[in-house]
């Protein structure tokens, strides 16, 4: 086994060997400009990313001229929003999401806010699920746009997007769905998840950074989009820019493997996960699990430990890359914004830890990162004086701290 370990693979990951072989030629040899349209380096670009086009589509089970090409999941839940909000402003101005969405759809929302536009922000209960019948309540005559995660980034949680997306098209209205963190890991189909939009990128499954996809919906209804990024009309005119070649191959044979592999991999990240969790959980107490027990993708684990602050705890555990429930700003040190809207006390946001499980991690890395987060709790624990007043049952809630 390898120091360090990197078991932080919600945020990104790295590039399967596969992929990066695949996209070789596409940098010295296919080096040409897709849009070339008058010699074979173009024509050669052009077949490459045409046939990435078609696996790209297939993981979402999608047409391949339902694909727009964007440089990843920040840009394409940006177009989503905004391009529907400008090309359907006469039908509407009011949008729905929700609180745990990533930061590219809640502040994309909130510029929209300050232009004017209504937009619900829809609670999630203690799981982290969001309630269909919430949705429908939030409808006016004016909504034009649903847009609800399906995987979140923080706890794994999965929505109930099938649902909703039945409630929009029953009510003729547009839904968008970030799937980021679910494509290649968990099952999507946007027909059967009544999906008009759907944004993902390639370095959240092994393939490259800076290239991700906007789905259009091209029938049932026809999805229209007022562009974000003028020019050479590229992408039907949707997104102009000359496409990212090497990138769009690795995309596509990113998907190609996710596709073939899905099924056992998520079988064995799910036994990975168990694994890990029950580790810690069997051996340190005050351990809570944050999000759906079983509502969650497979690689994806959420602890909070009480009397121990995360970021100490990443401290601790330098040879391994894990992520904190806090978000360090300049002045502040604010708890997870997801972690808050399930109700988890600040104290809690703050002692929490992600494990972004992965198709590089070995068992023998999970047992090692038990270890080590076992000892590491315990010794800060040592050290913590409120830890040791809970130990004695004095109720930490009850005490009044004086300064004198
Ligand atoms: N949405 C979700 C749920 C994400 O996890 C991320 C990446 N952290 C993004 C969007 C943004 O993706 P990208 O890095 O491709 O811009």
């Amino acid at each position: 086994m390898k120091l360090p370990i990197y078991m932080d693979n919600h945020s990104t990951t790295r590039v399967d060997p596969r992929v990066v072989d695949a996209m070789l030629p596409y940098f010295t040899v296919h080096f040409g400009n897709a849009a070339s349209r008058n010699h074979s380096f173009g024509w050669d670009a052009d077949k490459g990313v045409e046939a990435a086009r078609e696996k790209v589509a297939k993981i979402i089970a999608a047409d391949s001229r339902e694909i727009i090409f964007t440089s990843g999941a920040t840009e394409s839940n940006n177009l989503a929003l905004k391009g529907v909000v400008e090309m359907y402003a006469e039908k509407g101005n009011h949008i729905i999401t929700q609180v745990t969405e990533h930061r590219s759809v809640l502040d994309t929302a909130k510029r929209l806010e300050k232009a004017g536009i209504n937009v619900t922000f829809l609670p999630v209960d203690k799981d982290g699920v969001v309630n269909p019948d919430d949705v429908i309540k939030a409808i006016t005559d004016k909504t034009i746009l649903i847009s609800i995660m399906l995987v979140n980034n923080e706890i794994g949680v999965i929505q109930p997007v099938t649902e909703i997306g039945e409630i929009a098209k029953d009510r003729g209205i547009l839904f968008h769905c970030d799937a980021t963190q679910a494509v290649g890991k968990v099952r999507v189909d946007v027909d059967m998840m009544g999906i008009d939009l759907l944004s993902f990128t390639a370095h959240k499954f092994y393939g490259p950074k800076g290239i991700g996809a906007l789905y259009m919906r091209k029938k049932n209804p026809r999805v229209r989009l007022s562009p974000m990024i003028d020019g050479g009309g590229h992408e039907r005119g949707v997104r102009s820019g000359t496409l990212n070649v090497p990138g769009i191959v690795g995309f596509g044979k990113a998907c190609e493997i996710a596709e073939d592999e899905m099924a056992d991999e998520s079988e064995r990240l799910v036994k990975l996960r168990e694994r890990l969790r029950l580790g810690i959980m069997n051996s340190l107490e005050e351990v809570y699990l944050n999000g759906h027990p079983s509502r969650r993708m497979p690689g994806n684990l959420n602890l909070s430990f009480a009397y121990v602050e995360g970021e100490s705890m990443l401290m601790g555990l330098k040879e391994i890359a894990l992520s904190s429930g806090s978000a360090c700003t300049s002045a502040t040190l604010e708890p997870s914004y997801v972690l808050s809207a399930l109700g988890v006390s600040a104290e809690l946001a703050h002692s929490s830890i992600r494990f972004g499980l992965g198709r590089f991690n070995t068992e023998e890395e999970v047992d090692y990162v038990i270890k080590r987060v076992i000892e590491t709790v315990n010794r800060l624990r040592d050290m913590s004086p409120l830890y040791e007043m809970a130990k004695e049952g004095i109720n930490l809630k009850d005490v009044s701290w004086k300064k004198d």
